[in-house]
């Protein structure tokens, strides 16, 4: 048996209480033995990690992530959705070989692990997706990655992007095959059609049979632009939810990013279905594509993440910056006690565990969880004095607070070194791939 013993913090449990509680937080076998009081170690395998003036809590889970597209970072700035995809992304994506693929996973991960977030769900491009589960495999990041389908024959589509039905399909079924439940079940798969109009509709509802029957989730985008929606309406007559309810696409499996503009039926019926919203207000805000109305969403049941999107419309991947924003965000219309801040980091920690099917092993820090754990520095001065531990993670803290980091109870960062990538080198393998990608 090997222990991790996060020693003496204060430990913020998002158990069903909110209890917070001061002392250990201990794994064993990669599972929560202890939260809170004096752990003692059972065996002579352990390691004592510690946290005296440091908040412990789950790490963060991000529920729409797009590592694929870090090297376009700083790429595609001031843009609206479909120019920004037509424009900068597709072809960019179109251009991503093997070794680029794994350099802009590797960038990634590393910055999302290094900045707290230990669970991500994860849409990689159409090609290449084994190397960003490579790269997610060697960072030790907990991710759920499926292959962005794309077979619609659209001619604003790259050619490097378009891909028949059953190729869509069946590159599915090989990642499936070679990744699912790997590394402990840290990496999983779940089907990713990018959004209704890069898909066909014979695609779309063999993905809902299959996600079905091979209980897998599914990954997609809805309702994000204006521009969007109409040209969803020009083609079904009817709005994104809708064709999502028609083609069998809408469950608790399910999680939506985006869902910028809904109608009060559109809203009632994902609360109907369990189906997830994955809220991201950096990338909203940056694409100028609207407010996701996340009050309105969890005062009508569904279920909502937070995700920084990709690096292209944010331009971090910082989950601190994302939840002081969903925070912040949607007090000025609907007032200041809108989301506060126990509701915003809930839905940053076990929300995200939701919409990845995970909250029975994730989000929490409660015995028998898997040990997704975090340690954040108390001592920076744009902290002081901190008052409420949920105050400081909500509005104060930032991703370089991150001290020490956990997956499945094996420390991946430790005073704020990255132990699993060597950090110059991916920097370097990064800025390589970028220079041959944008000469
Ligand atoms: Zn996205």
């Amino acid at each position: 048996m090997s222990e991790l013993i996060y020693r003496g913090g204060t430990i913020l449990t998002i158990d069903p209480q909110h209890r917070v509680v001061t002392g250990d937080v201990a794994c064993a076998d990669g599972v929560i033995a202890q939260v809170g009081g004096a752990y003692t170690p059972r065996t002579d395998d352990y390691q004592i990690v510690d946290c005296a003036g440091m908040l412990v809590m789950p790490g963060l889970v991000q529920a729409h992530i797009h590592t694929c597209q870090t090297l376009a970072r700083g790429r595609a700035d001031d843009l609206e959705l479909m120019d920004w995809l037509r424009g900068v992304i597709w072809p960019y994506e179109a251009s991503l070989d093997e070794d680029a693929a794994g350099a802009a996973g590797e960038l990634a991960c590393a910055e999302l692990l290094l900045g707290g977030t230990t669970a991500i769900l994860d849409m990689a491009t159409v090609h290449h997706t084994d190397a960003i589960f490579r790269a997610a495999e060697r960072s030790g990041i907990r991710a759920t990655i499926g292959k962005a389908m794309m077979d619609a024959p659209d001619p604003q589509v790259p050619v490097g992007l378009r891909e028949t039905t059953s190729a869509s399909l069946d590159e599915s079924e090989k990642l499936i095959k070679r990744w699912h439940g790997t590394a402990n079940d840290r990496l999983r798969y779940a089907y990713a059609p990018r959004f209704v109009l890069s898909c066909t509709d014979e695609l779309l509802r063999e993905v809902g049979v299959q996600s079905k029957a091979k209980r897998l989730r599914i990954h997609t985008h809805a309702s994000e632009n204006r521009g969007e929606i109409a040209l969803v309406r020009q083609r079904f007559g009817k709005d994104n939810l809708d064709v999502f309810e028609d083609l069998g696409l809408l469950g608790d499996h399910v999680c939506i990013a985006h869902c910028v503009h809904l109608s009060a039926a559109e809203r009632a019926l994902l609360a109907r279905t369990g189906t997830h919203v994955c809220h991201c207000p950096s990338s909203n805000l940056k694409l100028a594509s609207g407010v996701c109305d996340v009050p309105a969403l969890i005062a009508a049941g569904v279920s909502v993440a937070i995700g920084a999107d990709g690096a292209p419309c944010n331009n971090n991947l910082d989950g601190f910056l994302e939840l002081r924003l969903a925070a912040l965000i949607h007090k000025h219309t609907s007032g200041p006690r809108t989301l506060p801040a126990p509701e915003v980091v809930r839905i940053a920690t076990l929300g995200g565990a939701a919409a990845l099917g995970l909250s029975g092993a994730i989000g929490s820090l409660e015995v028998g969880k898997r040990g997704d754990v975090i340690a954040i520095d108390l001592s920076p001065l744009h902290q002081i004095p901190s008052s409420s531990p949920w105050s400081v993670v909500a509005y104060a803290a930032k991703a370089c607070d991150v001290r020490h980091v956990a997956v499945d109870g094996r420390l991946v960062v430790q005073d704020r070194t990255l132990l699993t990538l060597e950090v110059p080198k991916v920097r370097d393998r990064a800025r390589r791939a970028a220079q041959r990608l944008f000469p």
